[in-house]
């Protein structure tokens, strides 16, 4: 549940229901203020069936499997009238996903996959090779503070293999304790700052300002685990005892072109083309934009007369509504615009937060 994808989801949200997974729906409930009666949680892995109309006439099925990227997050699979299709939401690839019975020798119709570092220039280590960077740097400072910058939610894992590893308590504020809590993940995190010597912060607290203010009371060293700079421009390289490590919860480009993903998610099609020819088409710029595509042939789908009549009812809704129930949405024209733009905006001013205190031009993200 990272806020790049909760844009609009507040207290306020009164319109459709939202099915995710159980992990999701409690920290949707505890952390966004959704109400509950809106929030679906559905289980990993097994096949659900979900009405797509209010006399039940059309039904699909939609199956979740974890995606491996933050604790909560999904895959679906949907399959009806529409035919099949994968929505990966972010990810980061693993073997599990070629032997799940919802994809292991499926054919995809309609593939939305994450592409956040689908870009030849994004080549980055598996994440347990991350982890033993991220372990020799602290092995390498035994007398430093460690403090370690991650949004809010994500890396977990992490963490838990650093305390398993250095035999520390890892340092964190209320506000995060209160959700490794909800993900029953308590045991080696403390609120105790004078317990531990690694600390967790969000990433816009590494700035060149605290890492200066940091060491003139003790040595201390931070350590941001992230990929966003893969590629391109780190602003964070001539800075003292700041440590950049390539550890990703997205696929590296490498991950998203291998065979057995092109082979067991029809990507082939989606990736093909432009990257085969030498040149990018999905480049650092469109990072965090979700990219559509069909496996094959077009095809026209026959939307059935009962689903038709629920969104006519829905639109109809709409109008009557006027805009108050729906401020949150963009114009349908815009929205991939919108939707866009919302998660642009996060990382710029994740960046230039940082920039601004660094004195460092906006780098490439
Ligand atoms: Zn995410």
């Amino acid at each position: 549940m990272h806020t790049d994808h909760t844009a609009g989801l507040t207290s306020s949200w009164n319109t459709y229901r939202i099915y995710c997974s159980d992990v999701t729906r409690e920290l949707a409930i505890a952390k966004l203020g959704l109400r509950s009666e809106l929030v679906v949680g559905l289980p990993l892995d097994e096949p659900v069936t979900i009405k797509l109309d209010e006399v039940g006439q059309e039904m699909m099925t939609v199956t979740l499997i974890d995606a491996n990227h933050c604790p909560g997050s999904v895959m679906f699979v949907f399959e009806g009238y529409f035919g099949r299709i994968l929505y990966t939401g972010d990810f980061r690839f693993c073997e599990r996903f070629l032997t799940h019975s919802a994809t292991k020798g499926k054919k995809f119709d309609i593939l939305y996959l994450d592409n956040t570092y689908c870009d030849p220039k994004c080549a980055f280590p598996s994440r347990s090779s991350a982890t033993m960077t991220i372990m020799e740097i602290i092995r390498n400072h035994p007398q430093h503070k460690v403090i370690i910058g991650l949004y809010s939610l994500g890396k977990e894992v992490l963490l838990r293999a650093i305390a398993v590893t250095c035999k520390m308590w890892i340092g964190v504020d209320a506000t995060r304790m209160e959700t490794l809590k909800l993900l029953q993940m308590p045991d080696v995190f403390t609120c105790d700052v004078d317990r531990t010597k690694i600390q967790v912060v969000k990433t816009r607290e590494i700035t060149k300002r605290n890492i200066q203010m940091w060491n003139s009371v003790e040595p201390t060293i931070a350590i941001l685990p992230t990929c966003l700079y893969v590629g391109g421009q780190n602003p964070y390289e001539n800075v003292p005892n700041v440590f950049v490590v390539p550890y990703s919860d997205h696929c590296s480009f490498e991950e998203l072109r291998s065979p057995e993903m092109s082979d067991n998610y029809a990507m082939q099609n989606c990736l093909a083309g432009n990257i085969s020819e030498g040149k990018s088409r999905i480049g650092l710029d469109d990072a965090c934009d979700m990219e559509k595509k069909n496996s094959g042939v077009e095809r026209n789908i026959a939307v059935p007369a009962s689903r038709r009549q629920e969104s006519d009812s829905v639109l109809r809704a709409e109008v009557e509504n006027g805009i108050e129930n729906n401020d949150f949405e963009p114009d349908q024209d815009t929205k991939g615009d919108s939707s866009r733009l919302e998660s642009d905006t996060v990382s710029k001013i994740e960046v230039e937060n940082v920039c601004k205190d660094n004195n460092f031009d906006r780098p490439r993200c």
